[in-house]
């Protein structure tokens, strides 16, 4: 049996990483030798990217700290509205412009946050390494399923998405990072993330259907693969949470 014990207590939503018998509970965690804190808190199963607070004894501490026999963690996720700016903030600073790159597998997740005006690099090809690669080069917050894709070191921001319906996925991504007041439909190509730009009627008419002509007035089109569009074309599927979410950000 390892030699040292020390316990460690993980807050709100980062219990969504533990397995079911550790949720808000006490872990008593054994080991040898001095780990950097970081180590244990991803074999646990939490990834450092979800973390703003360690707490060990009281007192905030790096991921550097290195864990000692009788040690008491509390680890927090982000704080949203309590302040604790006197303490150590491990996470990184928000990027100042919104960006995503989403992961593979999460393709109607990318085409909704284009749909609402977000830059959003989504590439179903893509590499676990190019996927890191690309988010860290283009100042891009990582969205994915996969939580060991947020455990490779090089990792900045991310987060992982807690649903699997791509229905909700959507609310989720902006009620957790806050976005509602950053959405502008009408900005971003569905299929390219390209902008797009207001088009005369008369431009685009012979690539519109009959109804179209007849029930729309105002086109847009897509800069880079010329796609077009019109209010109807490029708010699919939007829920009423999002709608609302939206009315209220003004
Ligand atoms: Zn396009």
């Amino acid at each position: 049996m390892k030699p040292y014990l020390a316990n460690f207590r993980f807050y709100e939503e980062l219990n969504d990483f533990l397995v079911p018998e550790w949720h808000k509970q006490t872990i008593e965690y054994r080991f040898d030798g001095r780990p950097a804190i970081k180590d244990p808190i991803e074999v646990l199963g939490v990834p450092h990217s979800e973390i703003d607070l360690i707490l060990v004894n009281n007192e905030s501490v790096g991921f550097e700290y290195q864990l000692q026999h009788g040690d008491r963690v509390a680890v927090y996720p982000v704080f949203e509205s309590l302040d604790i700016s006197p303490l150590q903030h491990l996470r990184a600073r928000p990027l100042r412009v919104t960006r995503f790159m989403v992961d593979v597998n999460l393709g109607k997740l990318a085409r909704r946050l284009r749909m609402l005006g977000f830059d959003t690099a989504y590439n179903n090809r893509l590499g676990d390494a190019e996927v890191v690669d690309t988010a860290i080069r283009e100042k891009r917050i990582i969205l994915t399923r996969d939580r060991r894709l947020l455990f490779r070191k090089a990792v900045t921001h991310g987060y992982w998405v807690r649903s699997d319906d791509p229905a909700t996925q959507l609310e989720e991504v902006l009620r957790r990072l806050d976005l509602g007041a950053q959405v502008r439909p009408l900005q971003r190509c569905i299929e390219c993330n390209g902008l797009i730009e207001s088009v005369e009627r008369e431009q685009v008419w012979a690539e519109l259907k009959p109804l179209t002509r007849r029930y729309y007035s105002e086109f847009y089109r897509c800069r880079d693969c010329r796609r077009v569009y019109w209010e109807g074309s490029h708010v699919e599927h939007m829920s009423d949470a999002i709608r609302q979410m939206m009315e209220n950000s003004g």
